[in-house]
């Protein structure tokens, strides 16, 4: 049964095209695809493809075409607005739309009055800014236009029989800037007036394989798809994450996706950190309330450091940390015996716990952690390969938390999840759990 049938809502797809040859020569990183991306699905819209293009009218027309042909109502497309020659947009849309570009008078003179306050604080003007301003003040007739937080306007276009274009601005500040005005403009408005944001529950576990909840999802998940609920599961930075979404108001929806997350959570009880989506982060932050840390970094060279106090308010509950890379300053700041080190290797779960007691005792703290290990890609040995991470929390109570993994990856991989990994000791430690 769909959505408008039950009285609910279909929702729209979209198609984000995003331009620029830097992009392609992976010199920039797009930032507008992204956060466009996220904006609509927060919105309810279904993201069909984000595709990126150079700045070539061919390039261009061919991934206007293509959108189109997934059937999008939707078109957001962001960059080459802008007054140099491999800025097109605009003329590939109009004629992509059947309609010629015109000069908009008003506009320019517009345009000019943004120019003229940008000549006075530079000092360049001339011909090159009166054809600049010129160039933008050419829209597709019949356009709606946006009013420029740069220089150029941005744009929405009506096709016959085919999408709305959102043009936006490529320098990721002006594109965002610019996107409240495009959702208000009338056809952008009208077509997301069909739909609304999804209803959405997030679990995340940490320490449980891919193939488990698999499993799971093979054995009670296909269920809930009738009733119109999706399920999608991703991977990263060792927490799996298993998202649910269906659209307000179809049937059987809610109960569907309740059930499921139920069998889940019985199953799979020990593993879940958290059902609202909460992120990791933001758990350890909570947890360490009322409690003061310290920290003790070797390999991972003040990423735990960086991480812990990412977050407003961090000095509540973070004391400091020492990254102590020679043994020396292990010995002097954390004062790890020499002998410990002689002994098992300042890679070593005992140099790591001494480590951790080291530095709650430096900074008289009641949570200290540590961390040593092989990042490589030197270093390794048979005993203790690259990628051989000692990590130990120890708390004034005398609670003591280990792991000792091998990390696979390159070194910025290894000491990333390193990071990851002193994470998750921290909640498991607080939250009592084994
Ligand atoms: P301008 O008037 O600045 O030329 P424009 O709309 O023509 O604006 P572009 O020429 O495509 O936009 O890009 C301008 C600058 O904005 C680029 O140099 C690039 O650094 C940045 N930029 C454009 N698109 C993106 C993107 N998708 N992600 C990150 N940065 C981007
Ligand atoms: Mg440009």
């Amino acid at each position: 049964m769909s959505g408008s049938e039950a009285g609910g809502l279909d929702g729209i797809r979209a198609g984000i095209l995003v331009t620029g040859s830097e992009l392609l020569a992976g010199q920039v990183h797009d930032r507008n695809g992204p956060w466009v991306a996220q904006r609509l699905g927060a919105l309810g819209v279904e993201v069909a493809d984000v595709l990126v293009v150079g700045d070539r009218r061919d390039d261009l027309r061919a991934g206007l075409r293509f959108l189109a042909d997934q059937r999008v109502e939707l078109i957001v497309t962001s960059g080459g607005l802008g007054p140099t020659a491999d800025d097109v947009t605009a003329e590939v849309v109009a004629g992509f739309a059947g309609v010629e570009l015109a000069l908009d008078p008003k506009l320019e003179e517009r345009i000019a009055a943004i120019l003229r306050r940008w000549a006075t604080r530079t000092g360049f003007a001339g011909e090159a800014l009166a054809a600049a301003n010129r160039k933008q003040a050419y829209v597709p007739v019949g356009a709606h236009i946006l009013e420029p937080v740069g220089t150029a306007p941005g744009l929405v276009v009506e096709v016959a029989d085919g999408p709305v274009v959102l043009v936006l601005p490529g320098p990721p500040g002006e594109l965002r800037r610019m996107w409240d005005a495009g959702l208000a403009a009338a056809p952008v408005h009208d077509l997301l007036a069909r739909t609304a944001p999804f209803e959405q529950m997030h679990l995340r576990m940490f320490g449980l394989p891919e193939s488990e909840i698999a499993q799971t999802l093979r054995d009670v998940g296909s269920s809930v798809e009738e009733f119109g609920v999706e399920v999608t599961t991703c991977l990263r930075r060792f927490e799996l994450e298993v998202d649910l979404r269906y659209r307000p108001g179809s049937p059987g929806a809610a109960r569907a996706a309740e059930e499921l997350v139920a069998e889940i959570e019985r199953r799979h009880a020990r593993y879940l950190i958290s059902r609202d989506g909460e992120s990791t982060d933001a758990l350890v932050a909570r947890l360490l309330a009322g409690h003061r840390i310290g920290l003790a970094e070797s390999c991972t060279g003040g990423l735990l450091a960086g991480r812990l106090t990412d977050r407003p308010g961090a000095s509540e509950y973070v004391a400091g940390g020492v990254v102590a890379y020679s043994n020396q300053a292990k010995a002097d700041l954390l004062g790890v015996p020499a002998e410990l080190i002689e002994a098992h290797g300042a890679v070593s779960p005992q140099v790591a716990r001494a480590m951790a007691d080291g530095a709650r005792e430096r900074f008289s703290a009641d949570i200290g952690a540590g961390i040593t290990g092989v990042a490589g890609p030197g270093g390794g040995s048979k005993e203790k390969p690259v990628g051989y991470v000692c990590l130990c929390v120890t708390t004034s109570d005398g609670d003591v938390r280990e792991a000792a993994p091998v990390l696979p990856g390159d070194r910025a991989d290894i000491r990333e999840q390193a990071t990851h990994v002193a994470m998750h000791l921290i909640r498991r430690m607080l939250q009592g759990r084994s």
